[in-house]
Formats: C-alpha cells, structure tokens, sequence
C-alpha cells in the first residue's frame, strides 16, 4: 500500500466509519477502551454467538487514527470465528509492534504499516483491539 492510499484509507474510515453506533441489547458485550495520552474514548458493543463475531458496533470520541483503526477492525472482524479475529488481532500487534507478520490477512488495516515513526500514536491505533480483546475474555468467562 503507498503512502497515498494510506492516508485515504485512514481519511476514508475516519470521515465516514463504518459500524458506528450506540448499542442497548443484552446480546452484545460492552466493553470501554481509552487511551489517556490522546482524546480517545471508545466504547465497543461485541455481539458473539457459537463462537462467531456477529456483529461489533462502536461508539464514543476518537482522533483520525484511532476511530479509521475502529472502523477498519469492525469491518475485518465482524463474521470471523474467535480463532480467525485473534490470528488477525495478533498479525495487527505484529506489525505495528516491527515483527514479523502476515500482510496477506491485514486488508485495510496495512494502512498503519508505518504507524511506529509515531510511537505515541501506536496505543491510538491499537486501541479498539485491545476493547475487543477484553470483549473476547469477558464471552470466555460467561
Ligand atoms: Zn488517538
């Protein structure tokens, strides 16, 4: 992915995300994730059921990187068994943490590839998969 395309997917899922929406169902897991050092205040509805992520929705305020990362997740995610999402959520740390990673899962998420020459933005990109990683423990502990 160039640079280019890099900053119009984030533009993209930033000004217009996807999934964005307010959640009052007892079949979907709340879970808030907040970064301290930006604006960043997300909550995250999960909805599972057999082991499949049904349906995530997300709501709250969140700087350009942080809702585009949302939104990107959502889209990835939504559909995947709890197997799949956390192959892709462990590939995401991957290569925003500079290991080794599979690019071929990642879709629209390599737009933060590059993301470690900031290292402050890092928790802003990360930041709704560690919500839906506290959303997958909570389902477990059900
Ligand atoms: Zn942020």
């Amino acid at each position: 992915m160039d640079a280019d395309l890099k900053r119009e997917v984030i533009y993209d899922n930033y000004s217009n995300p996807s999934n964005r929406g307010h959640i009052e169902n007892e079949e979907y897991i709340y879970v808030n994730t907040n970064n301290s050092s930006c604006i960043d205040n997300i909550d995250l509805w999960v909805k599972l059921k057999s082991g499949i992520i049904e349906d995530i929705k997300f709501d709250g305020e969140a700087c350009a990187i942080s809702t585009a990362s949302t939104s990107i997740m959502t889209k990835e995610l939504v559909g995947k068994s709890i197997e799949e999402a956390k192959k892709f959520i462990e590939n995401f740390y991957n290569m925003i943490e500079e290991r080794e990673y599979d690019s071929n899962i990642l879709n629209e998420a390599l737009a933060f590839d590059e993301i470690y020459k900031q290292a402050n933005r890092k928790t802003c990109a990360t930041l709704p998969y560690k919500g839906i990683l506290d959303a997958l423990e909570k389902y477990k502990n059900e």
